[in-house]
């Protein structure tokens, strides 16, 4: 049999259910493998916490009302240590006035009932988002972008970054040597460009910088005065 749709790269990304409606989780788990994905199925937050720790899934399917904690309390915990996109299911429209108001760093949201084939879209969408520097070359080395998993490394150390961070060097690198302006790494990385400023920007590859001099002793983002950043790797 022919798998169709398999996702943008060649190893096939791992997907995480949380639901605990087992007849919700598995229609999903259906449309994502029928999608070319892999899948785990788990119905508790703190098991979906644990989980997470691996950092071996690419995505979170996150449902709001779960037996032990909401899932707004599971996102929450998970961002403290991990920048994984994550979608949720909600059950009611005030569950999605919240996730809206409380910035809680979701990706996005969909409303039960929903079409798994529309969750399954939404996944797509999100990955390709994350995963869009397409370097499988070796131009970016001393850096190496794991699109999966959305982290990178630098000299071989995995780089412990926040999502604003991770998008602005994954930009970076996706053209080394090229300059970037605050303009195009605004519309690049950040999706409400109209409340972000310059300084956005600059403050991001500050801590940026910090965390890769942590590694190395070594700035490789290059400041072109006026004109934007670039990154320096063996190729550019
Ligand atoms: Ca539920």
């Amino acid at each position: 049999m022919i798998t169709p749709n398999t996702p943008p790269n060649s190893a096939a990304a791992r997907i995480l259910i949380v639901e605990d409606e087992p007849a919700i989780a598995d229609t999903l788990a259906f449309a994502l493998k029928r999608d070319g994905f892999l899948t785990e199925c788990l119905s508790l937050g703190r098991d979906a916490l644990a989980a997470a720790a691996s950092r071996t899934h690419a995505l979170i399917v996150l449902d709001v009302g779960l037996p032990d904690m909401s899932g707004f309390d599971v996102c929450r915990e998970l961002r403290r240590f991990s920048e994984v996109p994550v979608i949720f299911l909600t059950a009611r429209s005030d569950e999605v006035d919240r996730i809206v108001g409380l910035e809680l760093g979701a990706d996005d949201y969909v409303a039960k009932p929903f079409s798994p084939r529309e969750v399954a879209s939404r996944v797509r969408a999100i990955l390709r988002r994350v995963q869009r520097p397409a370097s499988n070359s070796n131009n970016t080395a001393p850096f190496q972008i794991d699109q999966d998993g959305a982290r990178i490394a630098y000299h071989d150390t995995w780089l412990s970054l926040t999502r604003y961070e991770f998008g602005l060097l994954a930009a970076l690198l996706d053209k080394p040597g090229r300059i970037l302006s605050r303009a195009q790494l605004m519309e690049r990385v950040w999706s409400d460009a109209e409340e972000s400023l310059d300084r956005t920007v600059d403050a991001h590859v500050k801590t940026l910088r910090a965390k890769l001099k942590a590694v190395r002793d070594d700035d490789p983002i290059e400041t072109h005065r006026g004109q934007g950043y670039s990154v320096r790797t063996r190729s550019a």
